[in-house]
């Protein structure tokens, strides 16, 4: 009892993620009010304009598309009808409604932030696919919260009551209510951007204006001491909700929210991050790099710059993931904290919204190596091929395993974002400019670039595969560049257009494909990669060894796992937390020589003493090893 309150009470700190909010400088522009200060390099292609195609990236949509379809609405908003006194069913849905538990039960300050999620992540799985029931359950929450708003009467949405935001205010302990109200404003938004719904906005706006009215009078104390709670990105969602109705006191919100303690060291170029809180950070600068877009703030460029290199430098795991028990440690204590409780997913959810912002400002080929590093080593493992549940951390530790979470239960931060994880895939592969068509990611998607009447196909089983195939599509002949990704795994790369070899210029980390492109034309790149090892900085004795950019793990089956592992302990308070591994003691050290790993197929290998090693990404149900014991 002791232990689970003070978990409690660390949590009361520090929830994680943020929403979906891929609102970015050229997006949208016929929606967007305010005209940005600053001008994008490039521009991502839009969702609806990009289809995944056959391959792991469009399997992992399509589990996380099933598993969102049988999340039922009325169960979903029973505790925000309960909250406004809405009809919610006879007798209040008492006999009648089956309650959502985990972070939903009716009893957890955090309830509602998964309906935040939801909007976003339905708005985007209709971008990403076009399906119309995906439409339809958007509309359906967005008009369960306008029944909610329209009750309140002043503009307040929520499933739970407003005496949480009073509490916040005084300073009391509370669980991040903002947090949560991000979620809800910016599904709102993303509904409104992505899936043309108008009614989001205008509950948007009235929640805006709520906001306004709750916070515009409080005194510096009071929103110094408030903003010590994490609130998540809700002046990310602040600054969007300004940018698309140009009213400035939404602005002026987003301004209450910036946190001088935090911020106000990296404007100085100090790193140290402590033992912060990392989700609670990464948001903080997300609206830093959205207040250079929108006002050309240099100075909130520059630290978000700032803060970006040094978690690459000194933050980041190779698997793209930050954190341990969702903390910050000190970069020279690296290899105490290879744990079972490594990686907050919405961590790298976050810092792969914020290297996107940075990548549209300036097309850096290191910030798609990020890209492609943290979708293929954390997020496309984060979710069980079989059930579709998806983990909260990224266990590293040698004999842990993946632990997934469970459909009515959980419910956590990272169930929320890992909705919109598997929705948006296809955001990240392709960027363009006037005349350029960047291709980022070498997953199998059909790009529609509709400025040029172009298509461009991937249909690459990379990374199975050394050959990156593509095929353009077009009416009639297009002069246009394309820009592939040279990256530095990449060795001895060869072009074929048509059948024929070419020369092309690498320039900046790109190939430059420059000509007039034909209906049916063919590109081909073929390279040599190899095994390389990553050692801990601190400790040259343990590494991860990975094939080109893929993080590889051995295998190491299922001794000593008790029911219900791989899953979840819904009978336990969020167990991921505290999770007890049992590992055999012979697993927690395994030992490598790298150049002893056999090659027994595509992706697959095998040590002298018969550990099967694959892409990280595929180990699923069973004991691993990522970090090696090197000998
Ligand atoms: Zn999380």
């Amino acid at each position: 009892m002791k232990k689970s309150l003070t978990v409690s009470c660390v949590m009361a700190l520090s929830v994680s993620a943020v929403s979906a909010q891929s609102l970015y400088p050229g997006m949208f522009a016929d929606k967007i009010k305010v005209e940005a200060k600053t001008k994008s390099s490039v521009t991502p292609l839009p969702l609806r304009d990009v289809r995944l195609l056959e391959g792991r990236f469009k399997d992992n949509m399509e589990r996380d598309a099933r598993w969102m379809s049988r999340i039922d609405v009325n169960r979903l908003l029973h505790s925000f009808y309960t909250n406004a006194g809405v009809h919610a069913g006879k007798e209040g849905g008492y006999m009648t409604v089956k309650k959502y538990g985990g972070w939903e039960s009716l009893d957890c300050e955090l309830r509602g932030h998964t309906t935040g999620h939801l909007l976003s992540a339905t708005a985007l799985m209709f971008a990403a696919t076009g399906d119309d029931k995906f439409k339809l359950k958007g509309d359906s929450i967005v008009n369960g919260l306008k029944r909610v708003q329209d009750t309140f009467g002043n503009g307040y949405v929520s499933a739970f009551p407003e005496e949480l935001i009073n509490r916040n205010i005084k300073g009391q302990s509370v669980w991040a209510p903002w947090y949560t109200l991000h979620k809800i404003l910016a599904g709102l938004i993303d509904q409104y951007l992505y899936a043309d719904n108008g009614t989001a906005l205008d509950i948007a706006v009235k929640f805006g204006d709520w906001i306004y009215n709750k916070l515009s009078q409080l005194d510096e104390e009071t929103r110094k001491l408030m903003i010590r709670n994490e609130f998540g990105g809700i002046n990310d969602a602040l600054y969007s909700l300004y940018a698309v109705t140009g009213n400035d006191r939404y602005r002026k919100m987003a301004e209450f929210f910036y946190h001088n303690d935090v911020i106000d060291p990296l404007k100085q170029k100090d790193g140290n991050m402590g033992t912060k809180h990392t989700n609670t950070f990464i948001p903080k600068t997300i609206a830093e790099i959205r207040r250079y877009e929108l006002l050309g703030d240099e100075e909130s460029l520059n630290l978000t710059r700032f803060f970006w290199d040094e978690m690459m430098a000194n933050h980041t795991f190779p698997t793209g993931s930050l954190s341990d028990k969702e903390h910050y440690f000190a970069p020279e204590d690296f290899s105490k904290h290879i744990t079972g409780y490594t990686g907050e997913t919405c961590c790298t959810y976050n810092m792969l919204k914020l290297a996107r912002h940075l990548y549209c400002l300036s097309p850096d080929a290191a910030i798609a190596d990020y890209m492609e590093t943290a979708t293929y080593n954390h997020i496309l493992g984060q979710q069980d091929p079989e059930s579709g549940m998806v983990c909260y951390f990224l266990p590293l530790a040698s004999g842990t395993h993946r632990v997934y979470s469970t459909p009515e239960n959980s419910f956590w931060c990272c169930v929320g974002s890992g909705f919109e994880n598997h929705a948006k895939y296809a955001e990240n592969i392709y960027f363009k400019d006037e005349n350029s068509l960047y291709v980022n990611l070498f997953i199998a998607s059909k790009a529609d670039w509709k400025e040029k009447s172009m298509s461009l196909i991937q249909t690459s089983t990379f990374p199975q595969d050394n050959v990156l195939s593509m095929r353009v599509s077009a009416d009639k002949p297009v002069k246009a560049s394309l820009k592939l990704r040279n990256p530095g795994w990449m060795k001895n790369g060869r072009g074929i257009i048509n059948g024929k070899s070419v020369k092309a210029e690498s320039k900046n980390g790109y190939f430059i494909l420059d000509r007039k492109w034909r209906d049916g034309d063919r590109i081909e790149v073929t390279f040599d990669t190899e095994l390389s090892v990553e050692t801990a900085p601190d400790n040259k004795s343990i590494g991860i060894v990975k094939y080109g950019p893929i993080v590889l793990a051995g295998r190491l089956g299922t001794e000593g796992m008790q029911s219900p592992a791989p899953f979840s302990d819904p009978s336990k308070y969020n167990d991921y937390y505290t999770y007890d591994f049992h590992i055999p003691s012979s697993l927690k050290e395994v030992a490598l020589n790298p150049s002893e790993l056999k090659r027994t197929g595509d992706l697959k290998w095998e040590t002298p003493s018969g550990i099967k090693v694959e892409p990280f990404f595929e180990v699923h149900r069973e004991r691993y090893v990522v970090y090696w014991k090197i000998k």
